[in-house]
């Protein structure tokens, strides 16, 4: 049935793609005005920087911190750390931000895609379990769209093989499992201050860890690989400038002080629309484990096509015409049906690393698959906001009640 007549009234959402929905004012531009006024813009010889680094470091309650220059740039830090041998194999999820995966391949890594569970769109110590094998060098973890993935039982397996664990926490700044920040659990974290994270620099990234020899290699990767400080001080081994400047340094550190409230701000939002939809039959609130805080990067809708006419896709039209862009479906396909992928697209023609890669790892046939295919096809992910009021919400939960009253089989 199409969405000809609707009786909520569209008002405008904040969005995270401008000032309406961002925390960006006269403390950044404060702060901005200091490093200007300073004269000194580079993080090797400023102080914002550093005070970032500081105090996410303190937050997270980890030793080291580092900020450079993307989430993207975070992940291949984290990667360059472990260090992998070309054709060595990190273990990651079929759904997430393709910055997340792209620098396995410039480190010579083959990323293998563990499957999902459909219900939270993360990865499972059972998935990941699956795709173990002698040449796994890491694992990396997403918590997707805010929601921990349940690391207890993945650092277990990962500690009976001795495997590290990277945290992408870019989707969930200050989210918890058991009462741990994300990002201090595995061995290290990776944020992302991109436009659209919680908090924002326009493009950024942290790093995270407790492990001294990590910690080094990723202050060394980030800074070409020179060794500041050191009494003889070379450029020990392949990176490149990845370091962040004194002017997102500057507006970071006011975005950070915001953090805990921006936070704070999502949860109760999300806990009233959730209260809102509480057994509406054919969608699904966030399934959060018992153990976990979910920090509400997104607000996703899990939508039942046997009861939805047309299910997320079916949905995500009927509110658009009610003035709610959502996205059904995140990222469309699995990350590993990207050309990337599927034609091996790396250096030149040499298809490296893929030319060392186990049969096993890049197979990437449906049926292993089933989770992540299932998972995409139900998710509606609607955009979240710390300026949500109870205007905003009651307005957000009307549509969908609407919609699903128009749609419904
Ligand atoms: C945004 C994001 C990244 C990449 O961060 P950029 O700052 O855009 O490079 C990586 N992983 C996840 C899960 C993300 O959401």
């Amino acid at each position: 049935m199409e969405a000809t007549q609707t009786l909520v009234k569209p008002i405008q959402l904040p969005s995270d793609q401008d000032s309406s929905g961002r925390t960006l004012g006269e403390a950044e531009l404060k702060l901005l005005a200091e490093a200007i006024n300073s004269g000194t813009l580079t993080s090797t010889k400023g102080n914002f920087v550093k005070a970032l680094e500081n105090q996410f470091a303190e937050m997270l309650g980890v030793k080291y911190a580092y900020a450079c220059s993307s989430g993207s740039g975070a992940i291949h830090t984290a990667i360059a750390a472990i260090d992998p041998e070309p054709g060595d194999e990190i273990i990651t999820t079929s759904i997430t931000d393709m910055g997340a995966l792209t620098p396995i391949l410039y480190q010579g890594a083959i990323p293998v895609f563990a499957d999902v569970d459909p219900t939270t769109w993360n990865v499972t110590a059972e998935s990941i379990k699956a795709c173990l094998s002698d040449r796994t060098k890491a694992i990396i973890v997403t918590h997707l769209f805010g929601n921990p993935c349940n690391m207890t039982e993945i650092v277990e397996l990962a500690a009976s093989r001795n495997i590290p664990i990277i945290e992408d926490c870019a989707q969930s700044f200050l989210a918890e499992h058991n009462g741990k920040k994300v990002g201090a659990i595995g061995s290290i974290g990776c944020f992302s201050l991109q436009q659209g994270k919680h908090i924002t620099t326009g493009e950024g990234g942290i790093v995270t860890t407790n492990d001294d020899a990590f910690a080094r290699r990723m202050f060394l990767f980030i800074n070409k690989a020179w060794g500041y400080g050191d009494p003889q001080p070379d450029h020990y081994f392949l990176a490149l400038n990845g370091r962040m400047c004194e002017l997102q340094g500057a507006v970071a550190v006011a975005q950070l002080s915001k953090l805990t409230e921006i936070v704070q701000s999502r949860q109760v939002a999300a806990e009233k629309l959730t209260a809102k939809l509480q057994g509406l039959d054919g969608i699904v609130t966030p399934t959060i484990d018992s153990r976990n805080t979910h920090v509400y990067w997104k607000y996703c809708l899990s939508v039942d096509s046997q009861k939805i006419a047309d299910g997320a896709v079916g949905l995500a039209k009927n509110l658009k015409a009610k003035g709610i862009f959502s996205a059904p479906r995140y990222i469309q396909k699995p990350a590993f049906m990207c050309e990337i992928f599927q034609k091996q697209r790396t250096f030149g023609n040499s298809r490296f690393p893929f030319t060392l890669a186990r049969p096993e790892a890049v197979d990437y046939a449906t049926d292993r698959f089933t989770g992540t295919y299932s998972g995409l096809e139900a998710v509606l992910v609607l955009p979240w906001n710390e300026r949500y009021t109870d205007e905003h919400i009651n307005y957000i939960a009307e549509a969908i009640l609407e919609a699903v009253e128009q749609l419904k089989k």
